[in-house]
């Protein structure tokens, strides 16, 4: 059975990504008949985005301000030798917001939960037999081929707590390296949602993907435990595993396909794997386009994340020495020292658009690691 009425574009996969172009083009194009296929029964999933107010610009703002739940104006680290405030501001979207604002943007018609879909000419074939003629299609289902690219693992569990009192905290923590070193650099993150209500993120730089959710939870425990909090609820857990580039052939990982979208262009940060701030500059970029046909759309996205990619060496380099170079129990040294760095730097990094001088001052100096292991990986 055919849809009414073709689609001008279907966008398949309806997370972070999808879900952003989607918002983006209903916003500024809503004479497009755009829809959304999402094989999970919500759009975006069970997730906690976070960004940096560095990481997105004025446009940018106006498309993820209304799925803000959490903002604080500024945010802490902390290192064994270590402690600092920066004043730059930090937001959180939870899920459910993306998909409310999804919901209420498009018509219900045009949007699909519950269905996985295939990418077919001219359309897209749903699970359950249905097929969905459209001008062009754009593939924003997630990671691609991650065998494709080189490098290690961000991986983390966190818990959405409910304490019996305050736990005193006004301001995110990003990370807090001041814990026991497991399994490469391990740091928590703290997001105080409330006065007595917190997300704890226990997080590992790792070798290995595997993620030991049990063994997690109970340093989770410990950590509350051993700051005087004491749990009243969990409201939910999240857990990630994230890939930490240092390497790989990007027209294999691209792969054939048409258009993309999110990480499955390859589109993230190298060194955090956060994708929202390409997310967001990708929706505006293909909004102003003039031509969403197939093959304007294919060619825009790859030249697109192509460049991101060829313009994100020094990330890709910075991995290989945080996982090539440092012995992992020191890695957190490499971090300590970049958090030293002054606040407009450090925000240009999240946002992955550190010029050549901030290139140069973050590799300037006496590495926190072994020199020769350093010069092997640069000279790699
Ligand atoms: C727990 C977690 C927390 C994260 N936190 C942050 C953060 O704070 N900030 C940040 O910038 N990044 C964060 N990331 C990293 C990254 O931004 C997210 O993974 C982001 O969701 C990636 O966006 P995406 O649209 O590429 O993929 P996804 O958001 O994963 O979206 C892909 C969607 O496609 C759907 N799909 C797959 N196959 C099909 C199919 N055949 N048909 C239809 N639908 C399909 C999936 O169900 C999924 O919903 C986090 C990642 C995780 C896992």
């Amino acid at each position: 059975m055919a849809a009414a009425q073709p689609l001008d574009l279907a966008i398949v996969g309806g997370g972070l990504a999808g879900g952003l172009l989607a918002l983006a083009l209903a916003a500024r194009r809503p004479e497009l008949r755009v829809g959304l296929i999402e094989a999970g029964d919500r759009f975006g999933g069970n997730h906690l985005w976070s960004f940096f107010d560095g990481d997105v610009d004025a446009d940018g703002r106006a498309l993820v301000a209304p799925l803000v739940a959490h903002r604080w104006p500024g945010y802490d680290v902390r290192f064994p030798g270590l402690s600092r405030t920066i004043d730059t501001g930090y937001h959180s979207i939870p899920s459910e917001r993306l998909d409310a604002a999804l919901r209420a943007a498009l018509p219900a018609e045009r949007l699909f939960t519950g269905t996985g879909a295939t990418i077919e000419p001219g359309g897209v074939g749903l699970a359950d037999g249905r097929r969905l003629p459209a001008g062009a299609v754009i593939d924003a289902r997630g990671p691609g081929d991650l065998s494709l690219l080189r490098g290690g693992w961000q991986k983390f569990v966190g818990l959405h707590l409910t304490l019996d009192a305050p736990h005193g905290l006004t301001r995110p923590v990003v990370m807090d390296a001041t814990v026991e070193q497991i399994d490469g650099y391990r740091f928590v993150y703290l997001l105080p949602f409330g006065p007595a209500e917190i997300f704890v993120e226990d997080t590992y730089y790792s070798d290995t993907p595997d993620l030991d959710v049990p063994a997690i939870r109970a340093r989770i425990a410990a950590y509350a435990t051993a700051r005087g909090w004491r749990v009243a609820g969990e409201e939910r857990i999240e857990t990630g595993v994230l890939p930490v580039i240092s390497g790989g052939d990007f027209a294999a990982y691209w792969g054939a396909g048409g258009a993309k979208a999110g990480m499955r262009a390859g589109l993230c940060q190298p060194t955090t794997g956060y994708t929202l701030p390409d997310a967001v500059r990708l929706a505006l970029r293909i909004t102003a386009a003039p031509d969403l046909g197939q093959a304007a759309l294919d060619r825009l996205t790859r030249e697109h994340a192509a460049a991101a990619w060829g313009a994100r060496g020094f990330y890709r380099l910075l991995d290989r020495m945080l996982f090539g170079a440092a012995a992992p129990a020191e890695r957190w040294r490499v971090l300590q020292r970049f958090y030293r760095l002054p606040a407009p730097l450090i925000s240009r990094f999240y946002a992955g658009r550190s010029t050549l001088a901030d290139q140069a001052r973050v590799l300037m100096g006496r590495p926190p690691v072994p020199i020769g292991r350093a010069l092997k990986v640069m000279w790699r």
